[in-house]
């Protein structure tokens, strides 16, 4: 390499960096600085990190890179503070589902264990739902909190969930616009560290994760699954946080409920009695990781406590305290039916004949769901908090002719009509088949 080819601090230009990088090379911290930086201070063009992108997308980046990634994503913005928080504290992430309440659950159920859960979640896009949208299905919920009120809330409650500050990870939120436009989302490694880089500036001393495998994932194949899993353990412990991940099945939804207000109310019910079915066994186990996590406890005395928690009511009074914090009216735990917007059509979808049921298509459903106007095809689109459906039926179960499988909640009888046909289509019947498992492998060690 010619002196000339370098910038003044001795760094290889964005030109031949991304040379190194489209023929399989490796860059270091600094020269992937150059990089990230130059893009946000506007010395590298947008067609140079996105020809950059495209190249770590085709040729791979190793772990150092994504844990360098990572660390440039973090120092790009402002930390959370979270120092002077009671206990120690925790943080969970889902990498995105159908029907994925575990954050309603999780949050409230550590509190009510003595961490503290500082939780900055993201809306719902394309087939899978988002925390913030259920939320705010919730009336006078308010999920836009400043630093302060979110420390005040996680202070006095234990939990908050909340919308992620502009001041954080800015660096992420560029680049991941951009992915979005240029084909070079599907990176193990661009995905880590974008995953990675806000729970670290987030500051938990524990992390949590919840990656998703299924056709109604990211990632379709459990070893896929499982390969982002390890990479985003590395990046937390190599930062010194405690992580672990679940490797959990996406290929039917989680919950019965998909739609913000449904699952609201799912949830609800779910903290009224011990952790059963899928859904809230898997809040339970999650809970308990990152309780053994943050606390250094057994994880066999973590699922005791975290038990003991929730079928006492303490999660569900916290989930209420929550509520009332972020400005929510309490009626949401006290009184759903009453409270909670529900659709003015329900419609039942019957099974064509007896049966057991094979498969509960979740992208499928998602996309159902988003289509009756749960979510938003693009970025900023507005949601109707009350509409979408509620599963009654999962695979392995058997069923009777004209048996309900599931009812669609909906704006109108047409649009009632038409998503009770779909959902029908994405329900099958037929030969039997066992149950499958929600969790299919532990990643990172508590
Ligand atoms: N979610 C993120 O936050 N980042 C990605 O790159 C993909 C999913």
């Amino acid at each position: 390499m010619s002196e000339d080819t370098r910038t003044p601090g001795g760094v290889a230009l964005p030109s031949e960096l991304i040379g190194r990088k489209r023929d399989g090379g490796s860059l270091t911290e600094d020269e992937l600085r150059t990089l990230v930086e130059g893009y946000l201070e506007g010395r590298v063009g947008e067609g140079q990190i996105g020809a950059f992108l495209m190249a770590g997308v085709l040729r791979g980046f190793s772990r150092d890179e994504a844990i360098a990634l990572t660390r440039i994503f973090v120092e790009s913005g402002a930390m959370l503070e979270q120092a002077g928080l009671p206990g120690p504290t925790v943080d969970k992430h889902s990498t995105g589902g159908v029907g994925d309440g575990t954050t309603l659950l999780v949050a409230p159920t550590l509190a009510a264990c003595g961490v503290t859960l500082v939780k900055l979640s993201g809306r719902g896009l394309g087939h899978t739902g988002g925390t913030l949208d259920k939320l705010e299905s919730i009336p006078g919920f308010r999920v836009d909190l400043d630093g302060r009120e979110l420390y005040r809330v996680a202070s006095e409650v234990g939990c908050v969930v909340a919308a992620q500050t502009n001041e954080l990870v800015p660096a992420d939120r560029e680049l991941y616009a951009l992915r979005d436009v240029t084909g070079t989302v599907e990176s193990t490694a661009l995905i880590a560290s974008s995953v990675m880089s806000k729970k670290l500036a987030a500051g938990s001393n524990a992390i949590v994760l919840d990656v998703k495998a299924g056709e109604g994932a990211f990632m379709a194949s459990e070893e896929a699954a499982a390969e982002l899993a390890e990479l985003c353990v590395e990046i937390g412990e190599a930062d010194g946080r405690r992580t672990v991940a679940l490797v959990t099945a996406m290929d039917q939804p989680l919950g019965t409920g998909i739609g913000n207000a449904l699952e609201v109310a799912e949830c609800v019910r779910l903290l009224e009695a011990e952790p059963q079915g899928r859904l809230a066994e898997l809040a339970a186990e999650l809970a308990a990781t990152g309780l053994a996590l943050a606390t250094e406890t057994d994880l066999d005395a973590a699922r005791e406590r975290v038990r003991d928690a929730w079928s006492s009511g303490a999660s569900r009074a916290k989930l209420r305290e929550m509520i009332v914090a972020q400005g929510g009216d309490p009626g949401a735990v006290d009184n759903p039916a009453a409270t909670l917007p529900q659709a003015p059509v329900q419609r039942p979808v019957p099974a064509d004949a007896a049966g057991c049921v094979r498969r509960v298509a979740a992208r499928g459903v998602g996309e159902l769901a988003a289509w009756l106007g749960a979510g938003r095809a693009r970025k900023g689109d507005p949601v109707d908090p009350a509409v979408g459906l509620d599963l009654h039926v999962a695979i392995g179960d058997e069923v009777e002719a004209g048996q309900a499988l599931a009812t669609v909640h909906a704006r109108d009888d047409a649009t009632a009509d038409e998503g009770a046909r779909r959902l029908g289509e994405l329900i099958e019947v037929g030969a039997p088949t066992e149950a499958p498992p929600t969790l299919l492998r532990r990643v990172g060690s508590v």
